[in-house]
Formats: structure tokens, sequence, C-alpha cells
């Protein structure tokens, strides 16, 4: 119970929403990606600007509140949302600008990846993001973030030029590699542990506007053949190319034969960041992989590609991932993909193989929070299903699944991609890094303010 007095000074300093339990649009505003997470705050704070932020870090301090912070709400950990405390909710903070000439663009955290990818597209320009169009711009970018882009320009991070930070005292900072040098090391990939950042500053480039992009799907009975080519492949492709794997049951997908739906398939899907005519002759070679079942690979809109994957993978469903980094993908790794691939316990549930290597190899492993420089894929192991009978089963195959393809993994993890039951891998996960993301800690967040992320503790 907060004193009325207080909460009303809150509010009349306050731009953007606050919402109590049972007022209008706070159980939408709670509601996060992952239906798993069904947490209720004490209130939530729908920040419109900076100064918001900033009273609402006071706010919480004033009142000893755990706090969470909530940019696109897709992190499958949940940590967006807390019982009982203040949820600092960022989504109204929406706007991007864009400076053609300089290639640069600045972006709120509110921004999901839709909002940025439009406003630099029509510019033709864009930076590295993720594949899914409604994840959030500001916990990708915070934990790394990589996508079709990422092998001819780097991480999300890569990018970075600049951020402003509310930090644990209330205070703004403006971090670049000139200001307060030692924090903008640790936004990038360091994740929420060390401030809450209002603005990000971004590098672009020229992309598109249209990209060769698409699919080739192929049965599951060749999935031996196609993964080992795939690996082989992949090792040596220019860096504007870049080929990811997905087995999962195929989706009603119009170009794929009526009888194959539902079937466990394997599908390659492509980007090239390039002239598409360059790129088709890049890869043939991957129609070459087996028989097809069928393909779907044309020039599109590089906007339309980036919400390619958005419809299986819509909000409210129930999902536990787990994740490995690969520098190589082994033959032993391969079979063990297969052998789950073969045992999926849902529909929707699949196993991808992000590719990425290029320009993310090229920087040195300690020069930014993010060290997995050696991580040439990163394995999703996406459990995805809708009623909560499924729970039990679909997170036993996805945990022996993991635990079986382990030996064939290389060190550290996406913290991106971490589960709520995984905080004893952050320190794995950030290896090389990790002692002085501790000390970053110290300095910056003593008292572990912010500790609902893949926590760091100041120890
Ligand atoms: C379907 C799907 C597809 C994905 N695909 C990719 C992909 O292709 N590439 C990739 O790199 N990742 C991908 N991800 C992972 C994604 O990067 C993370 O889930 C990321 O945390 C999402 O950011 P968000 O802002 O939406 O999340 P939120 O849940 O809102 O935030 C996650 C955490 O980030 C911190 N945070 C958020 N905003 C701020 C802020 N402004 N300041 C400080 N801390 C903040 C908080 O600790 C918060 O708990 C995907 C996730 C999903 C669900």
């Amino acid at each position: 119970m907060l004193p009325r007095a207080k909460m009303d000074e809150f509010k009349a300093h306050f731009r953007g929403d606050i919402l109590l339990p049972g007022d209008t649009g706070y159980n939408d505003a709670r509601q996060i990606w992952n239906a798993m997470i069904d947490r209720r705050p004490a209130l939530i704070a729908r920040c419109a600007s900076p100064e918001d932020v900033v009273q609402a870090v006071k706010f919480a301090r004033e009142h000893n509140l755990l706090i969470s912070v909530r940019g696109g709400g897709h992190n499958i950990a949940g940590n967006a949302v807390c019982d009982d405390g203040l949820m600092i909710d960022l989504s109204l903070m929406k706007r991007v600008q864009v400076d053609p000439n300089a290639r640069r663009a600045t972006v709120e955290p509110g921004c999901i990846l839709a909002d940025f990818d439009r406003a630099a597209q029509a510019h033709g320009l864009a930076t590295p993001l993720g594949i899914n169009s409604t994840t959030g711009v500001a916990g990708l970018t915070l934990g790394g973030g990589f996508g079709w882009l990422s092998r001819k320009y780097g991480m999300t991070i890569d990018n970075l030029l600049s951020a402003d930070v509310v930090t644990a005292d209330g205070s703004q900072t403006h971090a670049s590699e000139t200001e307060h040098s030692d924090l903008f090391w640790g936004l990038r990939g360091g994740g929420g542990n060390f401030g809450i950042v209002t603005r990000f500053e971004f590098q672009l480039h020229p992309v598109g506007p249209g990209v060769l992009s698409g699919l080739i799907v192929f049965p599951f009975d060749q999935a031996k053949s196609v993964l080992t080519q795939f690996a082989r492949f992949t090792e040596t492709m220019p860096d504007e190319l870049n080929v990811w794997m997905i087995t999962r049951k195929a989706p009603p997908l119009p170009f794929l034969p009526g009888d194959v739906h539902g079937k466990e398939i394997v599908a390659l899907a492509m980007c090239y960041a390039g002239n598409p005519r360059e790129g088709e002759k890049l890869i043939e070679p991957l129609r070459g992989f087996g028989t097809a079942h069928g393909e779907h690979i044309g020039v599109q809109p590089y906007t339309a590609w980036q919400q390619a994957f958005d419809p299986l993978l819509t909000r409210g469903a129930r999902n536990y991932w787990k994740s490995h980094n690969f520098s190589h993908l082994s033959d032993g790794a391969i079979d063990t993909i297969i052998e789950y691939a073969d045992t999926l316990p849902s529909p929707q549930c699949e196993i991808f193989v992000g590719t990425i290597g290029g320009q993310t190899a090229r920087v040195a492993p300690e020069a930014m929070a993010y060290s997995s420089r050696d991580a040439n894929y990163v394995m999703n192991v996406h459990g995805r299903w809708e009623s909560a009978i499924q729970d039990e089963g679909c997170i036993a195959w996805a945990r022996e699944f993991f635990a079986k393809s382990r030996p064939f993994a290389s060190s550290g993890a996406y913290v991106n991609f971490l589960t709520q039951d995984e905080t004893d891998r952050t320190a794995f996960a950030y290896g090389a890094t990790y002692n002085r993301l501790v000390e970053l800690k110290k300095k910056y967040d003593p008292t572990n303010f912010f500790r609902m992320n893949q926590n760091i503790k100041p120890v």
C-alpha cells in the first residue's frame, strides 16, 4: 500500500499514464509476448518522456519498490514485468528520427523492429536487427542483437553510436565511445543491468529496398544431407549472404503441397544484402542440397522479409527456450538436432540455427560486454505450444535436447535467449567480460536496483 499523497504527487509530475490493478488497460499492459509469464505489478508507469523515467526511478527508490523495465515485452524470461513492484513501461516512447545524410538514426526505447525498419527504409537504409518485427529494439540491442544483415554489418551493438541513460540514482547520462565510455561498453551486451536507456543512436547502412530472400523447404528424410551441406556452405559464404536452418512441422504455406502441411521439414531461410543478380548465382547451390518440397524466393521489400516470420511468432502462446552457441556445426550436433526434430512435442516447436559470423566475428571479444565473437551459429530450441497441459512435455523435450547437444557447443550463450530458470548461466554467457561487468555494476548500480534482467550481481 503506497501513501495516497505520495501517489498523487507522483501522478502530478508524470506525463504518461499510471495504471493500478483494476484500471482500464492494466491487464493489457502487464501482458507480454510469452504467455507463460503472468505477473501483477503494484503499479505500471507508462512513461512518455525521459523525465517520466527519472520520476519513476526516484519513486521506486523512495518506496523501496522492485522495478522491471519493459521495451517491446518480447523477452522469453519475462523480466519486463514483476510481481508487486513498479513496471516501468516504455512502450509509448516510439519516436524514430533518421538523418539520411549522416546515415544515423535516433530511436526511442518503446520502438519495435518494424518501427525502426520502416523509418530507416524510407531512406533506403537499415541497421542489423532481429528476424521478428514485433521484437523490441531496446532489449534486443542491449543483449547484442543479430539478424539477416549481421554478417555484413555486424551485431546491432556494433552499430550503436551512443545512448541516453537514466542510471540507478535517477540521473540522466549520455554514453558513447568518448563520454562515460565504461558505461557504453557495458550497455553493448550487458542488458538492462546499468540503467534505463531512453534514446539509442545507431549507424545506418544502404540496404535494398528490395532484397533477394525467401525459403527452400526440404523433406525431413533428407535432413542429414541438407544439414551437412548447410554446415559446409555457411562456413565459406560471402558476408552479404545469410542462410538460417529451421526444422519443425510444416505450417500451411501456400507454396507447399497440402500433404506436406503438418509434417516435419527442414527449411533454409535466406537473405542476400546486395545486388539480387549476384545473390541469385550464390544461392543456386542451395537448391541442390536435396529434392525440395517447394521454394518461395524472390526480390521483396526488406521490410516485408523482416516481417515474414511474424505469423509463426505471434504473442500469446506458451514458450520455453534453450540455446547454445556453436563455432562449427559438427556431425554430432547435426545428428542430435535431427534426433530431436523427429520428436517435436507440439506443432509449433522448432529448432533453428541462426548463422552469424562474418562481420560479427571481426570485433575483439573484450571490446564490448557481449563477448561471443566466436559464435558462428546460435541455436535456439524453441519450445512453443498453446495449452498449460502441454507444459511438462514441451519443457522436458527442450531441456533434454539442450543437455544432449551441449558437448558440441562452444563457449558463451546469447543472454537474450536465456529463460527465467537459467540465472546460473549468466556468468557463463558473458565469459571473458563477466568480471569487468561485475566491477561496472558495482560502480553504476551498487544496490542492484536493476535486477529484473539476466542479472550481474555487484559482488
Ligand atoms: C519471437 C522472437 C524472435 C526473436 N528473434 C531475435 C533475433 O532474430 N535476434 C536477436 O538478437 N534476438 C531475437 N530475439 C530475442 C530478443 O532480442 C529478446 O527477447 C529481447 O530481450 C527483446 O527485447 P524487448 O525490448 O522486446 O524485450 P523486453 O521484454 O521488453 O525487455 C527485455 C529486458 O531488457 C531490458 N530492457 C528493455 N528495455 C530497456 C531499456 N530501455 N533500458 C534498459 N533495459 C531495458 C530489461 O531488463 C528487460 O527485462 C527474439 C525474441 C523473440 C520472442
